[in-house]
């Protein structure tokens, strides 16, 4: 284990920002579990772009973090603004080996590769984290009384028949394809927290994440958001797999973050569905691309991954209802709010 602490890579101190508690009375109509003010919560994939984002928000909310990731996907540069912050500690291990934090009130289990290039890179470490890895982290939750809240995926419908795709609807997956690694790691891990959950009565969350984008998406992940936004910024075409007309519903980070947050709070242990319900065709979400660069770039087109999703949308009803919560940014402007870090990529 590696303990990497304040001034563990270089750093502009941006200051805590103001805390925003949670408002429990009001519009949010979820019911509240009985935690401390302020936790200690573990955040596991703390460098990656959600884990990155969760911490901020948890920080904000006046809790203590201790983050852990193994950097395969993650990027230090994504924690650099708080090297010195006084309530946040990085240590760079793999929850594939069991640990001990020690005592925390929340698990945020958020480590896995996560972007299809980069999962089908490391395959067996990516069904490994979903598997071995969850399962540590859940021992951990166990161990300590603690909440815990695992981030799952719309992967878990596989290729959907069914539109747009409820949390009930058991999905169509693929085994055996090269998108097994992933989408059987995310529905083994689903099980797993239940299994901790009504056996060993842990107070376990399920968020199925649906594509989500901005700022510290990272620009070599092979994402489409990211991809096209780097072609773009670049003058290259936008390179588009099959023939565009697959589709995507595109969640903007902070709309995403808070939906977990809020999730986090409740008394719901089956999966909630957390996205933006706004459906996108691929070419469509070139174009929008282009729009918000203002770049000139042509389109290209390249082969379709084997079992690419023809249509993705989620049905987020459940979370309108549980949560109160409903994606206020949309396309358009989510691009516009990344466009400044991917600029800023461009040169590094
Ligand atoms: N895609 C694309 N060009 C790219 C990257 C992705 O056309 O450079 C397509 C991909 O085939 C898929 C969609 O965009 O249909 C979303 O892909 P992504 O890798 O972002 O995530 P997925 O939703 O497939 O997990």
């Amino acid at each position: 284990m590696k303990t990497v602490s304040a001034g563990f890579v270089e750093a502009s101190i941006q200051g805590l920002r103001l805390c925003s508690k949670i408002q429990l009375s009001g519009h949010y109509s979820y019911a509240a579990e009985h935690r401390p003010l302020t936790m200690r919560i573990l955040v596991t994939g703390a460098a990656g772009f959600l884990g990155s984002h969760l911490t901020d928000r948890l920080l904000t909310e006046g809790h203590t973090v201790l983050g852990v990731d193994n950097l395969s996907t993650g990027d230090l540069a994504n924690l650099a603004h708080l090297a010195c912050e006084p309530r946040f500690q990085l240590e760079q291990r793999d929850i594939c080996s069991p640990f001990d934090p020690g005592h925390v009130d929340y698990v945020f289990n958020f480590a896995s590769p996560a972007s299809p290039p980069e999962y089908l890179r490391l395959a067996i470490e990516t069904l490994r984290a979903g598997s071995a890895g969850v399962e540590n982290t859940l021992e951990i939750a166990a161990r300590y009384g603690a909440g815990y809240l695992h981030a799952s995926t719309s992967e878990c419908y596989g290729d959907p028949l069914q539109h747009p795709q409820p949390e009930d609807y058991w999905g169509n997956v693929n085994p055996v394809g090269p998108r097994s690694v992933y989408d059987e790691a995310k529905r083994y891990a689903e099980a797993l927290v239940m299994a901790y959950h009504r056996s060993r009565g842990v107070k376990t969350h399920l968020v199925r994440i649906f594509n989500t984008y901005g700022p510290r998406l990272r620009p070599s992940d092979g994402r489409v958001i990211s991809n096209f936004m780097m072609q773009a910024l670049r003058a290259q075409p936008l390179m588009v797999y099959g023939d565009g007309s697959q589709t995507r519903s595109f969640c903007y980070v902070d709309d995403l973050i808070e939906g977990i947050f809020r999730l986090s709070h409740t008394a719901e242990h089956l999966p909630v569905n957390l996205g933006n319900p706004v459906e996108f065709t691929i070419l469509e979400c070139a174009q929008a691309v282009l729009e918000a660069t203002g770049s000139r770039s042509e389109l290209c087109f390249g082969d379709l991954p084997q079992d690419d999703p023809a249509r993705r949308c989620p049905d987020i009803a459940k979370a309108r209802t549980l949560l109160g919560w409903e994606p206020k940014v949309q396309l358009k402007e989510g691009l516009q709010k990344s466009l400044e870090f991917f600029r800023a990529s461009i040169g590094s």
